[in-house]
């Protein structure tokens, strides 16, 4: 038996009420980051859409999509592309916008990270707006390589950031959902 099929990993997660801000549920994951099944779990499900796929990299939005991305890659004998905020890749990077309900941020990929043609998965822990991720399917775009689809553990549909990521041809692959 996989870890996948002895554990309910939604009940991992921990809501904090009102954080950053009034109004917000944050969603914790590091609850079930910490949790040794709870962890393996989440991993084995988010890739397993994948497994039977052409995948040469796995893409991973910092910083909670680090955690998952790398250990995705590793299952998929990928190597692991980092997409960081702004300022912080050492080499050559390119950079997209993306909206914030106050303003704007940017995220950048190093530009020789990919090849093009390249089959990469993105990865990161939660859809909300989607916002960040069509940014990172941007960039991903730029570099000319083909994003086979991305994968979170966490939707909040009601913010339609996986139905924005559909209609960009990204398929969508998530664990639980939210309201
Ligand atoms: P968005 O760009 O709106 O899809 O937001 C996605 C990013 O913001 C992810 O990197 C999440 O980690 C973080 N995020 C947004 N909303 C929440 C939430 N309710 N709980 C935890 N993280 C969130």
């Amino acid at each position: 038996m996989t870890a996948s099929t002895e554990i309910d990993i939604k009940s991992l997660v921990r809501t904090i009420p009102d954080y950053p801000k009034p109004g917000i549920m944050f969603r914790d994951v590091t609850t079930l980051f910490g949790h040794p099944s709870g962890f393996r779990a989440s991993v084995e499900q988010l890739v397993a859409p994948f497994q039977d796929q052409r995948v040469e990299s796995v893409a991973g939005i910092e910083a909670r999509g680090f955690i998952l991305g790398g250990a995705a890659a590793d299952r998929m004998h990928c190597g692991f592309v980092p997409i960081r905020k702004k300022g912080k890749l050492p080499a050559k990077a390119i950079g997209q916008e993306y909206e914030l309900e106050y303003g704007v941020d940017v995220i950048e990929i190093h530009e020789d990270a990919l090849s093009p043609g390249e089959p990469v998965l993105l990865v990161d822990d939660l859809i909300a707006t989607g916002g960040t991720a069509v940014a990172a399917v941007e960039l991903l775009r730029q570099l000319k390589a083909e994003v086979v689809g991305a994968a979170f553990v966490i939707d909040l549909p009601d913010l339609g950031g996986s139905a924005r990521l559909t209609e960009l041809g990204v398929p969508c692959h998530t664990l639980m959902a939210f309201e």
